[in-house]
């Protein structure tokens, strides 16, 4: 795993030298709206600290922090309304896992029915 970049996207919305789309903030964890939304309701929840992925943050992280990192996941999804109907957490981690910026965050998706992706996956032995 590569070192954590201070200068990705992340870190400068953390710092404030970018702008976001806040939903909610604590000591742990900021949330807010991703900029090229997938679903009605598409936000990114990032922990207060460096970390480049779930690796690193389930590896490394206090105890403290993993669980307010968490708390606050839910918190932001209860709060969006999505409790009841339902939504889906994604954590991409790495090139297999399409992970495009290397500061670890949890995407929400929400306010529809969510395909059965992994149903249509490519097959363990296919190139595709
Ligand atoms: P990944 O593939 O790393 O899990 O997803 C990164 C996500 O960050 C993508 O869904 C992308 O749309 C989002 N994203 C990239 N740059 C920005 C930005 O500057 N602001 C916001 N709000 N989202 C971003």
């Amino acid at each position: 795993m590569s070192a954590y970049d201070r200068n990705n996207v992340f870190a400068k919305i953390l710092r404030g030298e970018l702008p976001c789309k806040k939903v909610y903030e604590d000591e742990f964890a900021l949330a807010f709206h991703d900029i090229n939304p997938l679903a009605p309701v598409h936000v990114l929840v990032i922990p207060k600290g460096e970390y480049v992925s779930q690796a690193d943050f389930g590896a490394t992280a206090p105890p403290e922090l993993a669980t307010g990192f968490w708390r606050a996941v839910s918190k932001v999804a209860r709060d969006l309304g999505l409790d009841t109907e339902g939504y889906r957490i994604v954590a991409n981690h790495g090139p297999n896992g399409g992970q495009l910026v290397f500061h670890f965050h949890v995407h929400i998706f929400g306010g529809r029915q969510m395909s059965h992706a992994m149903r249509s996956m490519p097959k363990a032995d296919s190139q595709g």
